[in-house]
C-alpha cells in the first residue's frame, strides 16, 4: 500500500511523486480510474445545454456571497438559532476541536460516527479526538479504508483511489475478518457495511460536514452517495456539523444550481444519491453548527485568490489534472490536493506549500472543468510569482528560472539554444544523456529530436525566406 504523506516542514512535491511513481502499475491505474471519471464528466456535462449558464451563474452566486460575506454569516446564525440550532464560531482549527469536544464531552459521549468532512480533515480531529478517549468511525467507504489503513485520504470525493482491491482485501480480512484473499468489490462493501451498521447503533454523537447552507433559511444540505450522514445523524442524540465559512449560498433557490453542478462534476452522476437538508433539531435531540474560519478570512482579503473560496469540494479539478493524476493526492502533503489545493494551502503556509504550485503544466484544463469557474491556472501561476518575490523559492530554481527567462526573452537565445539542444540530443551517447543530472530524463524518454525547429517550418511554408 502506497505511503500516507509524511509531515515535513516543507513540502517536497516531486520528491513525494517520485516515490508514487515508483510503482509504475499503481500510477498507470490511477491515471486511469481518473480518466475515466473526467469522461464521465464530461458526458454529463455535455448532456445539460445550459452547462455553460449554469457554471456562470454559480461563479456569480459565490462572487456575491463573497464579497457580503459578513452579512450572510449573521443572518445564517440568526436564522439558525431560531431554528433551535445552537450555532458556534470557530477563529482556527484549534478552537474548532475544543468547541466539538466540548459538546462531546458535556454530553459524555464516548463513541461517534462521522461521515465525509474534508474541513475536519484539515482541522485534525480525529486524533484530537482520539487523544481525549473518543473512538471516532469515518462512515463513508472510502475514509473507513483509509481510517483503517493510518493514512490521509489522498481525493476530496475518492479519499481511497490510490489503494488497489487486492490491498483493500487484505485491510479488511486483518482488520474485520473477511475471508483471506477475497477481493470481490461486492463481498468487502457488504462486510464493510455490516461492520459500520453496528457502529451507527452504538454511537453517542454524529458529526457531519456540510455542503452548503443557507443563509436565508438557517438550514443546511448534507451531499452523499451511501447516505452514511444521514444515518448517522438521525440515530445519534447529537449532531454536530462542521463548516468552512466559505459554504453558505444566500437563498434555498440558489441550491438547485449548485446541486445540479457538484455531481456531474464530481463523478458524472445527475444527481448524488442522498441530499439531505437540515433545519431543526428533531425532538429531543441536539444540533450544532460549527462555523470555522481558520484562514479563510486572509484568503478572501487576497485579491488575486479570494475565487478559490468558491470552491465547491467536486474534485473536478483533481481528476483533470495530468500532474495529480501521476503523482497521487498524497504528494501534495496537504489536506485538500490537486490544482485546489494548490492554490488555497499556500494562504495557510508559503514556506512549507511553495512547491506546490509549481507541481503543474498550467495546461488550465483545471480551470476549464471548474463548476464555478475558478481561474485555477491563474492563480498557480500568480502563486508562483509571489513565492518567489517572498524568498519561498529555492535559489537553484530562482536561478535557472532567471536563465530561462533570459533565453526566452532573446529570440536569436532562444533559436540557439534550442539549436544546441537538439544537437546535442542526436549526438550524446544515451549514457551521458540519462545520467544523474538529467532529472527529466530519470523517468521519462526524451523525444527524438527533431532535425528543424517548428519556427524553421513555419518560416519555410510561409515563404518567409
Ligand atoms: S476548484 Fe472547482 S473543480 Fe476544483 S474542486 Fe473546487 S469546484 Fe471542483
Amino acid at each position: 500500500m502506497s505511503r500516507a504523506f509524511v509531515e515535513l516542514p516543507v513540502v517536497d512535491h516531486a520528491a513525494n511523486a517520485a516515490r508514487f511513481n515508483a510503482d509504475a502499475e499503481r500510477t498507470g491505474w490511477h491515471d486511469a480510474a481518473l480518466w475515466h471519471v473526467r469522461r464521465k464528466r464530461d458526458q454529463a456535462a455535455s448532456a445539460v445545454p445550459e452547462w455553460e449558464a449554469l457554471r456562470e451563474l454559480a461563479s456569480q452566486i459565490k462572487e456575491h456571497t463573497l464579497s457580503r460575506l459578513d452579512e450572510y454569516l449573521v443572518a445564517f446564525e440568526e436564522r439558525a438559532a431560531a431554528n433551535g440550532v445552537h450555532v458556534h464560531w470557530a477563529a482556527d482549527a484549534a478552537e474548532h476541536n475544543r468547541i466539538v469536544h466540548g459538546i462531546l464531552e458535556l454530553r459524555g459521549v464516548r463513541r461517534m460516527v462521522k461521515s465525509k468532512s474534508m474541513l475536519t480533515e484539515e482541522c485534525g480531529l480525529n486524533p484530537y479526538l482520539e487523544a481525549r478517549g473518543i473512538e471516532i468511525v469515518d462512515t463513508d467507504l472510502g475514509e473507513r479504508i483509509v481510517q483503517l489503513a493510518g493514512e490521509a485520504p489522498s481525493h476530496i470525493v475518492m479519499p481511497a483511489i490510490h489503494v488497489k482491491k487486492e490491498e483493500i482485501g487484505a485491510l479488511f480480512h486483518e482488520r474485520m475478518g473477511t475471508e483471506a484473499g477475497s477481493t470481490d468489490p461486492q463481498y468487502l462493501t457488504e462486510a464493510a457495511r455490516q461492520d459500520l451498521r453496528a457502529r451507527f447503533l452504538e454511537a453517542d454523537a454524529a458529526v457531519t460536514g456540510v455542503n452548503f447552507a443557507v443563509a436565508e433559511t438557517g438550514g443546511f444540505v448534507v451531499v452523499t452517495n451511501e447516505g452514511n450522514a444521514d444515518l448517522g445523524a438521525h440515530l445519534a442524540p447529537v449532531h454536530v456539523a462542521c463548516m468552512g465559512i466559505e459554504k453558505l449560498i444566500p437563498k434555498a433557490e440558489h441550491l438547485g444550481v449548485f446541486l445540479r453542478l457538484l455531481a456531474r462534476s464530481a463523478t458524472g452522476q445527475p444527481l448524488s444519491i442522498y441530499t439531505s437538508h437540515f433545519h431543526r433539531p428533531a425532538p429531543g435531540r441536539e444540533l450544532h453548527v460549527v462555523l470555522v474560519d481558520n484562514g479563510r478570512s486572509d484568503q478572501l482579503d487576497r485579491a488575486d485568490f479570494r475565487a478559490s473560496l468558491k470552491c465547491i469540494r467536486c474534485g473536478a479539478c483533481m481528476n483533470t489534472c495530468p500532474v495529480y493524476r501521476r503523482s497521487g493526492g498524497h504528494s501534495y502533503g496537504s489536506t485538500i490536493p490537486g490544482p485546489i489545493g494548490s492554490i488555497l494551502t499556500p494562504g495557510f503556509d508559503l514556506e512549507k506549500y511553495a512547491a506546490l504550485p509549481f507541481a503543474s503544466t498550467l495546461c488550465g484544463s483545471c480551470s476549464d472543468v471548474c463548476p464555478v469557474k475558478i481561474d485555477i491556472h491563474q492563480q498557480l501561476f500568480a502563486w508562483r510569482q509571489v513565492a518567489a518575490r517572498e524568498g519561498a523559492v529555492s535559489r537553484s530554481k530562482r536561478r535557472m528560472m532567471r536563465l530561462v527567462g533570459r533565453v526566452f526573452g532573446r529570440p536569436a537565445w532562444y533559436r540557439g539554444a534550442g539549436r544546441l539542444a537538439r544537437g546535442l540530443l542526436r549526438s550524446l551517447p544515451r549514457r551521458l544523456l540519462y545520467s544523474r543530472g538529467n532529472v527529466w530524463g530519470r523517468s521519462r524518454e526524451l523525444p527524438e529530436a527533431p532535425r528543424h525547429s517548428f519556427g524553421d517550418w513555419f518560416d519555410e511554408h510561409r515563404g518567409n525566406r
